[in-house]
C-alpha cells in the first residue's frame, strides 16, 4: 500500500479516517518510512492506509500553563523542543542529543512515543518527570502517565480510533540534575544507555529523590523502592545506603536486557550523582 492515502487538514478529519479506517498517523516519518522499506524508490508496505498528520495545527506548540506545568503538542519537533525556554532541562537535553540537525527538524515527540522504542530518546526524561499523555479521539480525550501509557518495546496503550494530542509535564523544581546519553558517538547516534535523575535537598534532608533509564530494558525503568531508599533521608547517610540503593536498581534492570557493562555505568552514573548530592555541590547540573 502506498504511502500518504491521505492529508488530512484538521484534527476532526484524522479522527475520523482514525475511526472509520484505523488510518496510521505518520507525523515525521523518520521511523515509519526508515521501519517499514523496501528498497530505494519503492514506498514502505504498510497494512492499512496512512495519514499525514504533519499539518495538523491543532497538534503543534507548547504551553507553559498558569499551574507551572508544560504541554508540548505530539507535532513538536525535537529542534523546537530544543530551543525551548519553557521545556525542562531534562528532556532539553534528550531532545537536543536525538539524531543529527535534519533529524531533529523532523522528528516529533508524538512519533518518539507513539513507536515506543525502548532506545527512544523523549520518553525516559518525560518519565522521570512524571508527564501524562493526552489521548484523543471523537469520544473525548484521556489522559494517563507516561509511564503508563508505553507497555513495553514497541507496545503503546493508544486505541485504534486515537492519536496522541500533546505531552504535560508538570512543574519542578530541582536542587540537582543529571542526563546523560551513551552513544557510539557524541552525535546522531542511537542510545545505547541513557540516564536521568534529580533530587530535591532542603535544610540536609532529600525531599524528593528520583531516576530513570533507557535502552536497558524493553522500557524506560524507574525504580520506586530504590528511590524510596533516598527519600526522606539527611544526606550524610546516603553513603551508607549507597550499596543497597544500587541492589535495588540492579534489580530494576531487565535480566535479559542488559550486559554487565550497562549495569555497571549504570551504577558508576548513580553513584556519581549521590556523591554530588552528598558533597554539597554548589551547581545545580551535575556533569
Ligand atoms: C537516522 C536516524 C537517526 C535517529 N536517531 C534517533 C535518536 O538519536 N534518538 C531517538 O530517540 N530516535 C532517533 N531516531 C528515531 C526517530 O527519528 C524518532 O523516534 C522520532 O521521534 C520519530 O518521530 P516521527 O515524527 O518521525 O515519527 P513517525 O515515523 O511519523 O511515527 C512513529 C510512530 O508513531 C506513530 N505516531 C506518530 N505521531 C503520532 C500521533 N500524534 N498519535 C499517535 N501515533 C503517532 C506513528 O504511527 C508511528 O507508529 C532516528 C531515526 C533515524 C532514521
Amino acid at each position: 500500500m502506498a504511502v500518504a492515502n491521505y492529508i488530512p487538514e484538521t484534527l476532526d478529519e484524522a479522527l475520523l479516517l482514525r475511526k472509520a479506517e484505523g488510518a496510521i498517523p505518520l507525523a515525521g516519518g523518520t521511523d515509519i518510512m526508515v521501519q517499514n522499506k523496501r528498497g530505494i524508490g519503492l514506498d514502505p508496505i504498510l497494512d492499512r492506509p496512512v495519514m499525514i498528520i504533519a499539518g495538523l495545527k491543532e497538534l503543534k506548540g507548547i504551553t507553559l500553563h498558569e499551574d507551572g506545568s508544560v504541554e508540548i503538542g505530539a507535532l513538536t519537533t525535537a529542534g523546537e523542543i530544543a530551543s525551548s525556554l519553557v521545556v525542562p532541562w531534562h528532556v532539553r537535553m534528550a531532545a537536543s542529543g536525538m539524531g543529527a540537525v535534519a533529524l531533529r527538524n523532523s522528528a516529533t515527540i508524538g512519533g518518539n512515543i507513539g513507536n515506543a522504542s525502548p532506545k527512544g530518546d523523549l520518553p525516559q526524561p518525560l518519565i522521570l518527570l512524571d508527564a501524562e499523555v493526552v489521548l484523543i479521539s471523537f469520544g473525548g480525550e484521556r489522559r494517563m502517565l507516561l509511564d503508563d501509557f508505553i507497555k513495553g518495546s514497541k507496545k503503546t496503550d493508544l486505541r485504534s480510533d486515537e492519536l496522541i494530542k500533546s505531552v504535560i509535564i508538570p512543574p519542578h523544581d530541582f536542587t540537582y540534575s543529571y542526563y546523560r546519553k551513551i552513544g557510539m558517538r557524541k552525535a546522531n547516534a542511537i542510545s545505547k544507555l541513557s540516564l536521568s535523575a534529580a533530587a530535591v535537598v532542603k535544610d540536609g534532608l532529600v525531599v524528593d529523590f528520583r531516576a530513570s533509564s533507557g535502552a536497558a530494558g524493553p522500557k524506560v525503568i524507574r525504580s520506586r523502592e530504590a528511590e524510596s531508599m533516598i527519600i526522606r533521608r539527611s544526606i550524610e547517610d546516603i553513603p551508607e545506603i549507597v550499596p543497597d540503593f544500587l541492589d535495588a536498581w540492579d534489580r530494576a534492570i531487565s535480566p535479559h536486557a542488559m550486559p554487565k557493562y550497562r549495569r555497571n555505568t549504570t551504577a558508576r552514573m548513580l553513584t556519581r550523582f549521590l556523591e554530588a548530592i552528598v558533597n554539597e555541590e554548589d551547581h545545580g547540573i551535575i556533569e
